[in-house]
């Protein structure tokens, strides 16, 4: 993730709806693709200033209504793109909930960032990649999971404790919204990019997902869990419960990791080396894992980077990097510096529409 020059010459953030420094209104430009100081204009709008695209914009109606969003819009009232992608969210007069959805909100705008960083056409793509975030009542229980273009995302993952809870349930090295949004947009992934089109070549990398199918392969890890040489061809445990599973995990630690490299490499000018290799990201990426992991130590935190990467699981990385990266534009020095690519049209393997939203 990037972070911007205000006109005061203070730093924004991506989150910021607000300079710290100089107390102007900020918010994200989709014209501009970053983080802009906005000026009042006379009839209650706002314009793109500075070095910005001069645009007159509205705040997105999340942000006048919830404080739960910070990009700018075509026309007061309206939403913007993230937050029109959510088709369902909780009671929002419950404080409580509210903390979440924000929380939530929040976590899925860096998702987009990076899919749109890529050139995947999220919103364009048969099905469209949608949101709901539930909250569990006394007689209703929501599963966090991605069906046919929709990811779910219980409101209790949005919880800390509840999630570190769950954390060590399941012997994770990490637990965090972010994971989970692209855990989950990662079926989306395979839906739009592999299924109908590349799935031999799916089996050959990462195994045939009708041998076990996967109602049969869960239930099986959920009671013996994953075999004792996993990490030798898996990049977490839970990858080793069906080939499903394998992507998910592969594609979210691709997505991980691309958004790691692009933040350092603008903070820190720490770029991988020339050329679009997988090979050459991965060794920046553990490279760099292993500096961070000691600052995280240094600090008493859980690892940054806790994953090892064996040379099975290389190949699959590298896989899903060719399968993903293919509409990226120059990267990485050129992310985030010039206008968002144009939104790519999905494969239309499906002549139905997608979910509205
Ligand atoms: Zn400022
Ligand atoms: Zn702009
Ligand atoms: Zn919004
Ligand atoms: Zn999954």
């Amino acid at each position: 993730m990037l972070t911007y020059p205000c006109r005061c010459g203070a730093t924004l953030f991506f989150e910021n709806v607000r300079c710290l420094a100089c107390g102007r209104d900020c918010g994200w430009c989709d014209a501009c693709r970053r983080v802009v100081a906005v000026e009042p204009t006379d009839n209650g709008a706002w314009r793109c200033a500075g070095q910005g695209c001069g645009a007159t914009l509205a705040f997105c109606k999340n942000r006048t209504q919830y404080d739960a969003c910070n990009a700018l819009v075509d026309s007061p009232g309206s939403f913007c793109r993230s937050c029109q992608a959510t088709t369902l969210a909780p009671n929002l007069d419950d404080p409580e909930l509210l903390g979440r959805w924000r929380a939530m909100e929040t976590a899925k705008r860096r998702l987009l960032y990076g899919l749109d960083t890529l050139g995947i056409g999220w919103e364009a793509s048969n099905p469209p990649l949608t949101f709901r975030f539930p909250a569990d009542t006394a007689d209703e229980h929501h599963t966090t999971g991605h069906q046919d273009g929709v990811v779910t995302i219980n409101l209790k993952e949005a919880d800390s404790v509840e999630r570190e809870r769950a954390r060590q349930r399941f012997g994770e090295p990490h637990r965090t919204l972010i994971g989970h949004l692209r855990h989950e947009a990662s079926h989306w992934l395979w839906q739009v990019f592999v299924q109908g089109q590349r799935e031999g070549e799916f089996g050959f990398v990462f195994g045939d997902h009708n041998r076990p199918p996967y109602a049969e392969a869960m239930p099986r890890y959920y009671e013996q869990g994953p075999p004792d040489d996993w990490q030798e061809r898996h990049i977490s445990r839970y990858a080793a419960s069906h080939p499903w599973e394998d992507f998910a995990e592969t594609a979210a630690f691709y997505l991980d990791m691309r958004a790691v490299l692009e933040t350092v490499a603008h903070q820190f000018g720490y770029h991988p080396p020339a050329g679009d290799d997988a090979g050459a990201l991965l060794a920046t990426y553990q490279q760099l894992g292993v500096g961070l992991n000691e600052v995280n130590r240094a600090l008493g935190l859980t690892d940054a980077l806790p994953e090892v990467v064996s040379k099975r699981v290389a190949d699959k990385v590298a896989w899903v990097h060719e399968l993903l990266s293919q509409n990226t534009p120059a990267w990485p020095n050129g992310a985030g510096t010039g206008r968002a690519p144009a939104p790519a049209a999905g494969p239309s393997r499906r002549g139905a529409a997608g979910p509205g939203r």
